[in-house]
């Protein structure tokens, strides 16, 4: 799988995906990710992206042509379009369904808007989707970008040691996670609960399941309604 992420600040997204477990990853050959700095396809004097916005108002909107060269400069480098994802907090709320759906996709573009956000007609011209990371407005599209990448490439064969890692935690089920205790057994008078002490597999293995549905059913019972309805 191979992400292309455009940006008029590649270093920010460099920063996150190449730390910890994606950035050890980034090293292998399980996915590939590029940032693009869109800037680089500004063709005049003064390499500008944005232009105050027609109908008046504050702020500056990135114009088409950059974004549009970026995106034909990486599908002509692939070989073919790649599906293309526009950070935006108009798009639909991001999930983990919807990451395990776009893992499955080879070719990934994310375009990453700044200001006030991209001229229309580009979006028309190139995006088959907009992702929100949920209902808030950030200065960019960069760390949205991270969050989906980061999302998207945990699933892929190699990044994470087993699938299981990734299918066992939260949302993925449809619940959230059970809670997780390591040493020492007693921390400031709290003991680890006895089952976990006990190595009872099959009533370790009940207990999660059922502090799962009790988590999700106090802190989430929109997930909850969504679980039972699915089952
Ligand atoms: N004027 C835009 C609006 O009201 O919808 C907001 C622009 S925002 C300041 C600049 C950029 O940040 C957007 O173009 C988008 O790429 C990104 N962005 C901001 N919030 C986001 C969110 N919740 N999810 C995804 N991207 C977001």
């Amino acid at each position: 799988m191979r992400i292309d992420i455009a940006t008029l600040f590649p270093e920010m997204v460099e920063t996150v995906l190449d730390t910890s477990i994606i950035g050890r990853a980034r090293k292998t050959e399980a996915f590939e990710v590029h940032t693009h700095q869109i800037r680089d396809f500004a063709f005049n004097k003064h390499r500008r992206v944005d232009d105050s916005p027609y109908g008046g108002g504050r702020g500056m909107v990135m114009q088409c042509e950059p974004i549009f060269c970026c995106y034909e400069h990486v599908k002509a480098q692939i070989g073919t379009a790649p599906y293309v994802i526009y950070m935006s907090p108009k798009g639909k709320v991001f999930t983990q369904q919807k990451a395990q759906t776009l893992s499955q996709i080879p070719n990934i573009f994310i375009l990453c808007g700044h200001y006030e956000g991209v001229d229309e007609r580009v979006l028309e011209e190139i995006v088959n989707e907009e992702i929100s990371i949920g209902d808030y407005v950030l200065t960019g599209g960069e760390l949205p970008a991270c969050v989906v990448t980061d999302t998207i490439l945990r699933m892929v064969q190699g990044v994470l040691p087993e699938d299981v890692c990734f299918e066992e935690e939260s949302c993925y089920s449809g619940l959230l996670e059970y809670p997780h205790y390591s040493k020492p057994e007693v921390w400031h008078d709290k003991k680890v609960p006895d089952v976990l002490m006990s190595g009872h597999h099959a009533n370790i293995k009940k207990w999660r399941t059922e502090m799962s549905i009790e988590i999700t059913k106090s802190r989430r019972p929109d997930l909850f309604l969504a679980f039972q309805t699915k089952k």
